[in-house]
């Protein structure tokens, strides 16, 4: 750690992202004295999100309508053949202007004195320390060493803070463009194929007749974005912009660490099956806020502490679901394109789109996936299929252990 004069904070943020930026929110309404440390000069830059997000949001936070952009009507799945389904319900997801949800917070913290923002700042290292029995933090930025009682990982998938705990995200990496299109106004769509599939290939409505296209795949990304794009035929003097990101994949970490614990992307509270982290860092929030003030009250940032205050809740309100957004995509990614064919026929021919519609939730599938295995035809393909591919009930059953 460099030879510099400490800053006194009681709690040190790392990302003004959407977890950061939203926790700092919610600790605004304590008197705590917060820094917020980020690598980036601007909020909300650079923007890297495809901003579908389900009506939940409108539960979790006060909406402001200019932040949302659009509404989605249908969704459009469709097999590696072209085939698909659509579907439509009482879900009509949020399509959000993902710079200003960012800002949103930004502003509304900063309006707290005690919470400071350092942008352009890079987190570097931590170091614990103990003084009249008590452990507190060194903390070392690009800028400046901070002394703080907690340290909170918001930093994304590629966290330094978590990896200093050794804890490591897998990741997938995304492009995509924003086009000008007349059509998909407010229907968005997913485009399965074995070639990128750790996810799917999408097509969000941004509203105003512009489009969002992507994909994310852990390989080859640009190369097969191209053939995505070529296969839709995108006009590329349409396009308006082009963005990059990295996704995490897999379930959710570890969170709890003595006097730090990590939230968002840093702790992989991101669906499997969508990249979509948005909802679920924003209920893990409520929860991490909620730690922190009853850490400040008890004197008491053990790991133990946090984990019962915070890991716990986020496991049983998020964590589980996670489990069964990764158990779909193990069973996806190895779907072969005969798989996709024969299972898009039984949903077509058993009529189970409205089962999809009415149980479906895009942020807790649990429901649906026990709806749909009650289904004889359904199950007996899904039986068929994890007995050609064993290693999917191996990965399942280590998941619960
Ligand atoms: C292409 C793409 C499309 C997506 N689409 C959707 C979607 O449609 N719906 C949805 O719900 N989710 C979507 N997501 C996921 C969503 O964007 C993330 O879940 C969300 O951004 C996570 O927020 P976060 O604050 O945890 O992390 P991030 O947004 O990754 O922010 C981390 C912040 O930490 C900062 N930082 C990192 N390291 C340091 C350091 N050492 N020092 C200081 N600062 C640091 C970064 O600069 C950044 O600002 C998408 C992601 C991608 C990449």
């Amino acid at each position: 750690m460099q030879e510099r004069s400490f800053d006194r904070y009681d709690v040190c943020i790392v990302g003004a992202s959407i977890a950061g930026n939203y926790l700092a929110y919610l600790l605004s309404k304590s008197n705590l004295k917060i820094a917020v440390l980020e690598d980036h000069k601007e909020i909300g830059l650079p923007f890297q999100c495809a901003g579908i997000i389900s009506q939940k949001l409108n539960k979790l936070i006060d909406l402001p309508k200019e932040i949302v952009l659009n509404r989605v009507n249908t969704a459009k799945i469709v097999s590696p053949s072209g085939n698909f389904i659509k579907l439509s319900g009482n879900e009509r997801p949020y399509i959000i202007d993902r710079i200003q949800l960012d800002r949103l917070f930004y502003k509304k913290a900063k309006e707290n004195p005690n919470i400071i923002f350092y942008l352009g700042e890079r987190y570097k290292s931590f170091e614990n320390r103990i003084r009249d029995g008590k452990k507190y933090l060194l903390i070392e930025s690009s800028k400046r060493n901070i002394i703080a009682k907690m340290l909170i990982g918001c930093d994304g998938p590629l966290s330094l803070v978590g990896k200093q705990l050794n804890v490591k995200n897998d990741i997938i990496f995304a492009s995509q463009i924003r086009v000008k299109a007349k059509f998909f106004n407010h229907e968005a769509a997913m485009y399965f194929n074995p070639q990128w599939k750790q996810l799917f290939g999408w097509i969000v409505p941004e509203g105003n007749q512009i489009c969002r296209i992507g994909i994310a795949s852990t390989k080859h990304v640009n190369t097969n974005f191209k053939r995505f794009l070529n296969d839709l035929n995108v006009d590329m003097n349409d396009k308006i912009d082009q963005q990059g990101g990295i996704i995490p994949y897999g379930v959710m970490n570890k969170l709890a660490f003595d006097n730090i614990f990590l939230l968002g992307d840093a702790a992989g509270q991101v669906k499997a099956t969508t990249g979509g982290g948005i909802i679920m860092l924003l209920t893990a929030a409520k929860y991490a806020s909620n730690c922190v003030n009853l850490c400040f009250k008890n004197c008491n940032f053990s790991k133990k502490f946090i984990k019962k205050h915070y890991e716990k809740p986020c496991l049983r309100a998020i964590g589980k679901e996670l489990k069964f957004h990764f158990i779909l995509r193990l069973i996806l990614e190895n779907f072969s394109s005969k798989d996709f064919e024969i299972f898009f026929k039984i949903i077509k021919e058993n009529k189970i789109e409205h089962l999809i519609t009415f149980y479906g939730d895009m942020d807790f599938p649990k429901a649906l996936i026990f709806k749909l295995l009650r289904n004889r035809t359904v199950l007996g393909f899904m039986f068929k299929f994890l007995l050609k591919t064993p290693v999917i009930i191996f990965k399942i059953v280590k998941l619960f252990l």
